[in-house]
Order: structure tokens, then sequence, then C-alpha cells
């Protein structure tokens, strides 16, 4: 692939740029903000794109909040938005899961690694789930869970369970590994709401959702179906709600590897990398995903006087 333009500074550059797009796609943390902190210049910058008629869509890989979590994230934040422009993970997962899988009637249950905002979302779509916060499943396994697992007992196996899905749960344990593998060996679909290694907090890395699978990974010999950035299952759910011109959007990201390719993959118009968030300029200028241009900081973007 070419190399990315470089847009800081670059006046002329940036308003041929933008008068390229209708839509665009952002990633959230590492772009617009970076945990609790805003990016100063994130409200100023979505304004000017609103004002010039633009459709800003947000797309996060966040699964522990649903997307009304993030409208009242973004309302505290000074960021008026709407649910429906916005597409979290645990919604994407949700859909693919009601809309998508044709799943027999006694099947439907999901048994949930993960938080609120994953439950929320099944909630929404009407699918049944196990797990989750529930603190029955936030303890140690005992002796008498591991008879039970291995004779299938009912009390413990729900057999009306037919998908695992995988999101980041911060209170991961022993006994939801051990049931969700149990699960997939027996029969159910195997998915994770992304599968992001790391998740960038307060300047260091914690484990992201994508270490939650690998253990199960590991065991199984599988991969999971992810249907965060870059799934184009999150594009088909964005789709749905807008009919967008692909040629005339462009994903905004901080992440090579899951926002811009999620848009190039997607056959977007263009992609913008950011350097507040993960990616290094180095990725962007010579790794194997390349954005077609790439900025400092979202907020250069002003510098166009658009
Ligand atoms: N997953 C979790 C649990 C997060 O908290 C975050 C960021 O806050 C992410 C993923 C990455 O989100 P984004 O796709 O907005 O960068
Ligand atoms: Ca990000």
């Amino acid at each position: 692939s070419t190399e990315p333009r470089h847009l800081t500074g670059d006046k002329a550059g940036l308003r041929e740029f933008l008068d390229k797009f209708d839509v665009f796609l952002f990633d959230c943390d590492g772009v617009l903000w970076s945990g609790d902190h805003c990016f100063p210049g994130t409200v100023e910058t979505l304004e000017l794109l609103r004002k010039n008629g633009k459709q800003v869509v947000f797309v996060t890989n966040n699964s522990t909040k649903s997307r009304a979590d993030y409208r009242k994230k973004l309302e505290a934040l000074g960021i008026p938005s709407n649910v429906e422009e916005i597409f979290s993970s645990s919604y994407s997962s949700s859909i693919y899961i009601s809309r998508i899988l044709q799943l027999p009637e006694n099947k439907r249950k999901v048994f949930v690694i993960g938080e609120t905002g994953i439950e929320q979302e099944l909630r929404s779509e009407n699918v049944p789930f196990i797990g989750g916060t529930d603190p029955a499943y936030r303890r140690e396994i005992t002796p008498e869970d591991y008879k039970l697992v291995a004779a299938g007992d009912e009390s413990i196996i729900d057999p009306e369970v037919g998908v695992v899905l995988v999101g980041l749960d911060f209170h991961i344990n022993y006994l939801k590994h051990a049931l969700a593998y149990h699960y997939v060996k027996r029969g159910a679909i195997f998915l994770a709401t992304n599968i992001d290694s790391t998740l960038p907090s307060s300047g260091a890395l914690f484990p992201g959702a994508g270490s939650m699978s690998a253990p199960l990974i590991m065991m199984l010999g599988q991969e999971p179906t992810a249907l965060g950035k870059p799934s184009q299952a999150m594009m088909d759910a964005i789709e749905g709600k807008f009919q967008f011109d692909r040629s005339r959007a462009c994903m905004v990201g901080d992440r090579a590897n899951t926002d811009i390719r999620f848009g190039l993959e997607g056959k977007l118009g263009g992609t913008l990398g950011v350097l507040t968030g993960v990616s290094s300029k180095d990725n962007f200028v010579s790794g194997p995903v390349r954005p077609h241009a790439y900025l400092d900081k979202l907020s250069d973007l002003l510098e166009s006087d658009y």
C-alpha cells in the first residue's frame, strides 16, 4: 500500500479531504477522548462537521456499555448525539444474534462473559441470556461443579444455550471459562464482541476483550466470530440504519488493525488515522494496514477553517 498523507498543518489538504466525504464514522476511545479525559477540541471538531452537513456516527468496540450508556457519556462530555448514531460491539453482537443467526427455538439462550452493556443490548433485542453479571457465576468453581458439568447436569449446563458470547468481563473467572468451553463443545456458536487484545487506560495497557476469549481459543482450537471492528457485521449494522454511500464515507480511528482495517475492508472512500491512541506513526506509515491519511490529533481538522 502507499504512504498515507500527513494532513496536520496542511490546510488545503484538509479541505480537499473533508470535501470527499458526507459521513464520518468515529472510533471513540483514543480519538474523541481517552478514558474520562475528553481531548481539547473534540466538541468543536464534531460541531464543525455537523455544521457542514456531515453525518457523524460513533463506532466503538467497547462492549461493557450499551448505546444508551454511550449517549450519556457523550452528553457528559458536551457532545450531543442520538442513540441511533451509536454503534457499540454489544449492540452489533446483539443484532447479529437476534437477526442474522437462525437459532432453533430451544437453543436461543446466550451464555454471556461480559458486563451490563451486553446484557442491556440483548434484553432490548429480546434475546434470553445467562451468566454475565449474575452473582451465581461470579464465584469460585467447587468440586461439585466439576461433577455436575462432567455429567451435563441441567442444574449447571442449560440445554437451551446455543450461543457463547465473550466480551470484556471485569470479573472473569475459571467457572465462566469452564462453562463457556463446555457449551461450545456441546455445539454452541462461539462469538466475541471484539478481539482487541488490550485496553488502554490511564496511559498503560490492560487486558482487552480478546484476552477473555484467548483461553477459550486455546482450549477449543477454534476462533470465535468477532462482531466489533474490523468485522463487517458492524458495518452491516450501520448500513442497516443509514443507507450511506460507502465511497463518500470515512472511518476515523487510532488502531490500524481494528479501525483502519474496518474501513478498508468495508470499501469506504477514506480512512483517517490519529496519533492520540494505540497505533504509532510508524504503524500507520509503514505497518501492514495503512490509512489513506493521518493526523497528529483529531482537532487538527479545525485548521481547515471549513
Ligand atoms: N473495550 C473496552 C472495554 C473499552 O473500555 C474500550 C475503550 O474505552 C474499548 C474496548 C475500545 O473502544 P474504542 O473502539 O472506542 O476505541
Ligand atoms: Ca480506539
